[in-house]
């Protein structure tokens, strides 16, 4: 399975799937149609699904011009946004531990909530055990960050990366946002001695300079690096003054708002 990152508005990542033995191709978070339709177009692709994660413009924007050229297109969320009807043409809704062939790959539904009461991410098992698996992740975790708590509370989010903490260190992580380098920054001043996190910062600086994308990043990078998946450690608890693990992810939740 080839992965195509497509840069959008600012600071946006959308996604193309393809497989050389397939014809159509998968869209996921096409917040910005047009990006992908020029793509399909180089290409000579026919665009078979679009795979949403959450309901924000800025995933869900593309819907309605790539359905206007590609209508037999499934769309596919979370059957929360479903049944608020939050997602421009969305025809299937999932549900946590649902899963979806496309072209021999199966990716795994997990229920997320947190950003929004309906995120899924959509989580691609190795083809071999030699390969990693690939994440995608929206708005949820990011490279040396999470998501907003926009219609969750910290409890529920932080319950949600602990269950993307649980999957194989060697996945892809394709975060819908390039927050990379901020991320780091607000890290450095909680976790100061983190000798991996001074490192992947310097690393991201460099890439940054030269307008690299730091997407993906390696879910085993971020389990050593990003605050917001060590709530159980020693360090950051001294650091934020408690122990018990939503308290600890609420506060670091709290001052990256305010960052
Ligand atoms: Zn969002
Ligand atoms: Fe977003």
């Amino acid at each position: 399975m080839e992965i195509i990152r497509l840069p959008a508005f600012n600071d946006n990542y959308l996604f193309v799937l393809r497989r050389e033995s397939c014809q159509g191709a998968i869209a996921i978070d096409p917040g910005d149609g047009q990006v992908i339709l020029d793509y399909l177009r180089r290409q000579h692709l026919s665009l078979e699904a679009i795979y949403i994660t959450h309901h924000h413009p800025d995933h869900v924007g593309g819907n309605r011009l790539l359905l206007s050229q590609f209508p037999d297109a499934a769309v596919y969320g979370s059957v929360h946004d479903l049944s608020k009807g939050r997602i421009p043409g969305q025809t299937h809704g999932l549900k946590d531990g649902d899963r979806l062939t496309i072209c021999g790959r199966t990716a795994e539904v997990l229920f997320v909530p947190g950003h929004t009461q309906g995120h899924i991410v959509y989580y691609f098992p190795p083809a071999s055990p030699d390969l990693p698996g690939e994440l995608f992740c929206g708005d949820t975790l990011f490279a040396g960050g999470c998501g907003r708590l926009l219609e969750g509370n910290p409890q529920q989010l932080r319950r949600s990366l602990q269950r993307l903490r649980e999957l194989p260190d060697t996945t892809h992580v394709w975060c819908a946002h390039e927050y990379t380098l901020k991320n780091l920054h607000f890290a450095l001043g909680i976790d100061p001695e983190n000798i991996a996190l001074q490192q992947r910062f310097e690393r991201v600086k460099r890439q940054r300079e030269q307008a690299q994308p730091t997407i993906p990043s390696l879910l085993g990078l971020e389990k050593q690096t990003n605050p917001f998946l060590r709530w159980d450690d020693p360090e950051l608890q001294k650091q934020l003054q408690h122990h018990e693990p939503d308290r600890v992810f609420a506060r670091l939740r709290g001052k990256r708002d305010l960052f």
